[in-house]
């Protein structure tokens, strides 16, 4: 039930992260770590936006603190939601027992022939009421609001037929208006080869050119159109083919690439003129600068790579050397069982060497972009969604620095407080 919106303010806040910057679009190179920071700053939010930034003595002074809610962040720092651009939480089931085969050194390949992995989670998907589904996505979704996440990307894919997907599309459309988080939805039926389609892979991506993408694009239900572009999944020359259908229904394409192995994902994300490209652990240097040239914005996920076990992460510093703007996700799945981008923060200056500015720049304003909202989310200005979250914390940095926990103290999404913490 969506709360009546009313004025507030916030004030003191020890460090107001801003995210504002003088570069136009997602943020490259140093602008990537521009925070904007305002010492002890204030938000004036009007009906849902942000109306006034600024140091708290100057947006004091314009308005009546008896007239408005008053957030008092002394101590405390402030900045925007925190934008989760690429997410598969829509489904039924677990895999706990094959994310510890595959730490026992089974491969991600290996599970998923042996009938498990994505394939499994479709069949339990599929059998699933609409209630449970909607049940445990909930759950997902509050969890993650209380981590400080304001706004989602949630993909189809575990339905894989033209029934299912459609009913994993209209699932997001009502998580949309029922749950206080944005969920941005994404068609992504070339998520795997079904089982009844195993040995016709050709007929499977005609299906979902000839039938899934039509019915998607009538329905109006999905902003973008994502292929898992691996081996034994679909090919560059197939996904190709899906994500320039999409176009014609007006999907922007995104891509799953180069996650185990480079074999022209990228190239195809170039092709298409893709928003995004998803992953990239494997992407040659010659390809990001190809990447970075045609405007695609690079979503690493760490804690995917983390989960495997893995000892490779993407190139990140090589990525930002090049100038491609970076965005983070949690890539929340049966296989990778995160919520928090809080934790994806600490990996990726862990694992992926960025700077903390870096991280949190990935985790808002370039994350927005990935998802097509970077003019109304992801920095602190006036005219923009009033995201606030309020973190119990003395400066940034604790936010890779104190892992494990969840720092975050309240949540303001448009403006209407959804979450405080209990003291
Ligand atoms: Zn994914």
């Amino acid at each position: 039930m969506k709360k009546i919106k009313s004025d507030l303010v916030v004030v003191h806040a020890k460090q107001l992260l801003t995210l504002q910057c003088r570069a136009k679009g997602a943020r490259s190179g140093s602008n990537m770590r521009e925070l904007g920071i305002i010492e002890d700053g204030a938000i004036y939010v009007k009906d849902g936006n942000i109306a006034a930034v600024g140091p708290t003595d100057e947006v004091a002074s314009k308005i009546d603190l008896s007239r408005v809610r008053v957030l008092d962040c002394s101590g405390k720092v402030a900045m925007p939601g925190f934008v989760d651009s690429h997410t598969h939480l829509l489904f039924s089931g677990h895999r706990e027992e094959e994310y510890f085969r595959r730490l026992q050194g089974a491969s991600y390949e290996e599970i998923q022939k042996s009938g498990g992995g994505i394939l499994r989670t479709v069949r339990e998907t599929r059998r699933a009421s609409r209630e449970e589904l909607l049940n445990n996505s909930i759950k997902i979704l509050d969890s993650m609001l209380t981590h400080g996440t304001t706004t989602v990307e949630i993909k189809s894919g575990y339905g894989l037929n033209t029934e299912n997907e459609l009913r994993l599309l209209s699932l997001c459309r009502e998580m949309n208006e029922k749950h206080g988080i944005e969920v941005v939805p994404t068609f992504c039926g070339a998520h795997a080869i079904p089982e009844e389609y195993q040995a016709k892979a050709d007929e499977y991506v005609s299906l979902i050119v000839n039938e899934m993408l039509p019915a998607v694009g009538r329905q109006g239900i999905a902003e973008f159109c994502d292929v898992y572009c691996e081996r034994g999944n679909f090919s560059p020359h197939e996904a190709k083919r899906i994500l320039q259908a999409g176009k014609t229904y007006g999907l922007t394409p995104k891509i799953h690439a180069d996650a185990f192995e480079y074999r022209g994902a990228s190239d195809v994300a170039v092709e298409v003129d893709a928003v995004s490209a998803d992953h990239l652990t494997k992407t040659p240097p010659n390809l990001i600068e190809r990447l970075a040239s045609a405007g695609v914005i690079g979503v690493l996920m760490p804690a995917f790579d983390f989960t495997l076990g893995s000892e490779t992460y993407a190139n990140a510093r090589g990525m930002i050397e090049r100038g491609l703007p970076l965005a983070l996700a949690t890539d929340l799945s049966p296989a990778c069982m995160t919520e928090s981008m809080q934790l994806v923060i600490a990996l990726a200056c862990l694992k992926l060497r960025m700077t903390p500015e870096e991280a949190i720049t990935a985790a808002t304003v370039n994350s927005a972009y990935a998802l097509g909202r970077g003019e109304k989310v992801g920095t602190i200005e006036v005219g923009k969604q009033a995201d606030i979250i309020i973190l119990d914390i003395p400066n940034y940095r604790f936010i890779p620095y104190h892992f494990g926990v969840n720092l975050v103290e309240q949540v303001v999404k448009r403006g209407i407080p959804l979450f405080k913490r209990a003291s």
